[in-house]
């Protein structure tokens, strides 16, 4: 079986590029490491089975050979890198989503989409199962990333209808783990960096809004699932930790996992941050017997010794 990941020098895909090899799986990871570094898989070239294409997925697609399964990763995931690269981001999840459907279509592929949380806006249903239909912006500073995720979830859909293509959709709530860059932006690698350093802590707003933070590798072991069962064509799933945290909260677990002596201030809350977000994910339970198992101390602390030793090794 060969599987061809965008997005393989990211966070998310790098974790992916390796637990797909070690299930025995032929990868072939694309990236233009906009976003990822070659940093994340330099310790997978020369592995037997993993071939590397530095490529940019809004550009026409060729893959020599058989493809069993495509899963379009590649996208800037950070609010700060989406908003810094507007543009580019809804070429990804436009004309990245099209050619990586279309490669599907021309291997007969299944097609896995990374989709997001962030389809649901700022909800007003809670905690959000997949029926609901969101509250968007559609033309605010995050519309660049929510609509194109949007975009492609129908684009997904037009395929699977028209085409018969096998996709599935999966809806990714924030996920964290190592591999997150320090300056990525992300709350989490924003506090941990922040806490080892000694630097202000820098909550925004009044720290009441919420998340629902999934360690990396429960998110991985979902997506492998959702990859690999028969019968799920055309589904969306939810895969997130449904362990609801605010964000003042979160600030105080991570000074105290660190034992830091940074302070903790407020600054302006960024216009459309969601209040709340929780996934259901009751469809994950039943359709994939899955659930996260790590708690969110468990995952900070793993993730904080990650950090550490990246730190040290900046110094
Ligand atoms: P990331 O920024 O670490 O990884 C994205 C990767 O895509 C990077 O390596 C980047 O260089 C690559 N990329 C971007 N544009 C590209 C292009 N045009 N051609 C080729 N490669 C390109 O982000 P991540 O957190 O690993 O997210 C991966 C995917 O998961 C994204 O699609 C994101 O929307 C989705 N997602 C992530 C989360 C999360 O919490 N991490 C939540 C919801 C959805
Ligand atoms: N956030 C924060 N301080 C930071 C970074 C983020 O308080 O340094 C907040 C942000 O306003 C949001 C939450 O943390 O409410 C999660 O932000 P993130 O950028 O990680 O992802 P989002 O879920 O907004 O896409």
């Amino acid at each position: 079986m060969r599987v061809l990941i965008t997005g393989a020098a990211g966070f998310i895909g790098s974790h992916l590029c390796e637990r797909f090899l070690k299930e025995g799986f032929e990868v072939i990871g694309m990236d233009n490491f906009i976003t990822g570094s070659p940093d994340n898989i330099a310790h997978l070239f020369g592995h037997p089975k993993f071939k590397f294409l530095h490529y940019n997925v809004i550009n026409y697609i060729y893959v020599e050979g058989s493809i069993d399964i495509v899963l379009h990763f590649a996208c800037p995931a950070s609010p700060v890198d989406y908003m810094s690269n507007p543009i580019h981001t809804m070429k990804v999840d436009s004309l990245g989503t099209l050619n990586t459907l279309g490669l599907a279509k021309l291997k007969k592929a299944r097609y896995i989409f990374a989709s997001t949380s962030e389809v649901y806006g700022d909800p007003f249903v809670h905690p959000q199962p997949e029926t609901y239909w969101g509250y968007v912006n559609p033309v605010g500073p995050r519309s660049v990333y929510d609509e194109a995720k949007r975009f492609s979830e129908a684009m997904c859909m037009a395929y699977y209808r028209e085409h018969g293509i096998d996709v599935r959709i999966l809806r990714i709530f924030n996920t964290y783990g190592p591999r997150m860059r320090t300056k990525d932006g992300r709350v989490i690698p924003n506090f941990i960096t922040q806490a080892l350093s000694g630097e202000p802590i820098t909550v925004y707003g009044k720290g009441e809004q919420t998340r629902s933070f999934c360690y990396i590798d429960d998110l991985v072991e979902g997506i492998l699932r959702a990859s690999l069962k028969d019968g799920l064509s055309g589904e969306v799933i939810n895969l997130g930790n449904p362990e609801e945290v605010k964000i003042i909260n979160l600030a105080m677990l991570i000074v105290e996992l660190t034992k830091s002596s940074s302070e903790i201030i407020f600054t302006p809350q960024p216009p459309d941050d969601p209040k709340r977000r929780c996934p259901d994910i009751t469809k994950a339970k039943e359709l994939l017997s899955w659930e996260p198992k790590f708690s969110l101390r468990e995952g900070l602390e793993n993730t904080i010794s990650w950090f550490k030793k990246k730190l040290r090794k900046n110094l």
